[in-house]
């Protein structure tokens, strides 16, 4: 026995139960046409909501940065790694958000570990909604607070913890997803934040997936409900709608520059290279001057998800261009992905652990870019392989 046969055993298993995924190769830039292991297919996949990945206007603002700057910044921010372009893209994220102020981590899911540990420690409790983001998850562990979880956005669950838990700790933070990622349902903040208010708890809000979707220009679920003020801390995304890389935490100055002291992916890995920060803060700058794409964003998702559930299939709790088409079998999930393929549309299958055993998916996003020709050949394929797989 080599002392690596476990490795592959793990693998068969993966195998045998249908779960084995090798990664697909994108020959082309994300777009809503993208080349993928040699064909060209609508891409129902990407977290391009906008369009912005591959928009002419980024790449040359990263060109230019990378010419003015280099390829690389060299070293942490906390050494000599802040340059000049992280600093602007700083000032305009809190502007935007309407905070104090924001800090940009190398992406959404470092933030996540590395701010959590600094908000709750020993004696403190983290209250998280059950289908919060991974790296949320690895957050409040890396924390050693107390991790009480609440069913999904249940409200009754989220009170009796808040009750059960009232007295018991020195902090307590509640923490959501904005849009979770899964089923593209939007969290109850209102109710989150009232809650909150009434025992006394911090939020927390990741809005990776309603960052450049949600609220005025994009400015995320918080904005969306009129929130403004009353959240403690939102994260949100670079990689997604912005359409580049990164993460962001806006909340109070005291927050941020605590997190230049204690927030370790920040004190202890290398920042952006200056080309990313240029893009980010050009994709900002087209959020605030063109919501004409957010508008088209979300004219897509209305006509694809009415579409979809039209032909019968399960969209499940799905408010926002993250539309689920609900399986429930594992194997069949994984089928009407690749079937689709072969139709030339691909969609995400999805399986445990990603999603609970027995909710199996294929997960489709529309972005602004598709057009109605798009939209239309996508739903024709959903509907060839739907009869096929007998799920309508
Ligand atoms: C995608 C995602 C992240 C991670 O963001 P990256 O910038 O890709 O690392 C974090 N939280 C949620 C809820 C996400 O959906």
């Amino acid at each position: 026995m080599a002392l690596t046969d476990f490795l592959v055993e793990e693998l068969n298993s993966l195998k045998q139960a249908g779960l084995y995924r090798p990664l697909k190769e994108l020959q082309s830039p994300q777009r809503p046409r993208s080349l993928i292991d040699g064909r060209e297919v609508i891409n129902l996949s990407s977290n391009n909501y906008l369009g912005l990945a591959d928009d002419p206007r980024l790449k040359q603002a990263m060109i230019e940065a990378t010419e003015a700057y280099g390829a690389g910044s060299g070293a942490v921010r906390t050494i000599i790694g802040t340059m000049t372009i992280h600093n602007r893209l700083e000032e305009k994220l809190a502007e935007f958000k309407h905070v104090e102020a924001a800090v940009v981590f190398q992406s959404g899911f470092t933030c996540n570990s590395g701010v959590i540990p600094v908000l709750v420690g020993e004696g403190d409790a983290v209250i998280s909604d059950e289908l919060n983001h991974a790296s949320i998850i690895d957050g409040c562990r890396l924390s050693k607070a107390k991790i009480h979880r609440f069913r999904h956005a249940d409200m009754d669950d989220l009170e009796r913890v808040l009750k059960e838990t009232d007295g018991q700790y020195r902090r307590r933070l509640i923490i959501t997803d904005g849009v979770f990622s899964m089923d593209g349902d939007i969290a109850p903040l209102p109710d989150i934040v009232e809650l909150a208010e009434k025992y006394g708890c911090m939020t927390y809000v990741d809005d990776a997936h309603s960052s450049g979707v949600l609220g005025k220009n994009g400015r995320g679920s918080v904005n969306h409900f009129g929130l403004d003020g009353r959240v403690t801390v939102q994260v949100g995304t670079l990689s997604k709608a912005v359409g580049v890389l990164g993460g962001y935490v806006a909340g109070p100055r005291a927050l941020i520059e605590l997190l230049w002291h204690k927030g370790r992916p920040f004190l202890f890995s290398t920042s952006h290279p200056p080309g990313v920060a240029a893009a980010c803060l050009k994709a900002i700058e087209i959020m605030e001057s063109e919501p004409e794409l957010i508008d088209r964003l979300w004219e897509n998702t209305r006509y694809f998800k009415k579409g979809l559930t039209d032909l019968g299939l399960d969209t499940g709790r799905s408010e926002t261009p993250i539309t689920p088409v609900i399986v429930g079998d594992e194997v069949k999930a994984m089928q009407l992905s690749d079937r689709l393929l072969e139709e030339g549309v691909f969609a995400q299958g999805i399986a445990y652990p990603t999603v609970p055993r027995g909710k199996a998916r294929v997960r489709t996003i529309v972005t602004a870019a598709h057009t109605k020709e798009d939209l239309d050949e996508a739903l024709a394929a959903f509907a060839k392989v739907g009869r096929e797989l007998g799920l309508i």
